[in-house]
């Protein structure tokens, strides 16, 4: 099943009376049960596709100059995944309630927290967001998004404000929610991070995908030099 579809999609920003282009034209459709890696380097355009899967784009004044998402699941069946889970949360309530904000059910908030092994023996629902570890509030903010039960989890760079071994952790936890039957939209501009497990990676630049197929397919046979660069410079361990 589709889950969302874009056709000649263009999306702009608009700043002191002019409107930027910064992303499309963009064709994509994105199937049940897919790991999809967008991979791309900074300000290629990744973020705002992310919010246009999502119908953010304009409370981030983005625009939709061409084309249109022709379909899109509701969006109370989506969930987002910022890059800082500090920003993610208010520092100034304890996590209970934040959580409670988003469920009343304390037996969903139990399930969601042990879904991303947090179970309550390890954290306090009243701790706040500043005493937990980078990683647990990363975790948290996981089990936050899982609370809406979500069919579809658009993640915008979550590993890259985390060290290696607890980003890792979280790519873990990801491919074990995707598992679980959710469908991942997985924004990173690392390719090695979503290359080995993806169903498939969309490669952007300047707001263009530039490939889209399988990890295989992908590495193997890169169309463009941009690619090529991308594969070239992920570090290989020699012993
Ligand atoms: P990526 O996620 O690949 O780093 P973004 O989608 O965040 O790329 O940004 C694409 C381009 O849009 C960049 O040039 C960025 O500066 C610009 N941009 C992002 N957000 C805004 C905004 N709210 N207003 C104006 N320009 C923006």
């Amino acid at each position: 099943m589709s889950l969302l579809e874009m056709k000649a999609l263009e999306l702009a920003y608009r700043q002191r009376g002019t409107t930027e282009k910064v992303v499309g034209p963009v064709d994509l459709e994105i199937q049940t049960g897919e790991f999809l890696g967008i991979i791309g380097e900074s300000g290629a355009g990744k973020s705002t596709l992310g919010y246009e899967m999502l119908d953010l784009l304009r409370f981030k004044n983005g625009v939709l100059l061409a084309g249109e998402t022709i379909r899109r699941i509701p969006v109370a069946e989506m969930s987002y995944i910022p890059q800082d889970p500090l920003a993610a949360l208010d520092p100034l309530f304890s996590i209970g309630s934040q959580m409670r904000e988003l469920t009343s059910n304390r037996a969903a908030i139990e399930e969601a927290l042990k879904r991303v092994h947090l179970p309550l023996e390890k954290i306090s629902l009243k701790s706040y967001p500043h005493e937990l570890s980078g990683g647990m509030r990363q975790r948290l903010v996981i089990a936050m998004a899982l609370l809406r039960r979500p069919q579809l989890i658009v993640a915008d760079e979550p590993t890259s404000s985390l060290d290696v071994t607890l980003q890792a952790d979280v790519m873990n936890l990801f491919w074990e929610i995707h598992g679980q039957g959710v469908t991942f939209v997985f924004i990173t501009h690392d390719l090695a991070l979503a290359a080995g497990r993806a169903t498939r990676l969309a490669v952007m630049q300047h707001g263009r995908i530039l490939e889209l197929g399988s990890p295989a397919e992908v590495l193997r046979n890169p169309k463009t030099d941009y690619t090529r660069m991308l594969i070239n410079s992920v570090p290989v361990m020699k012993r």
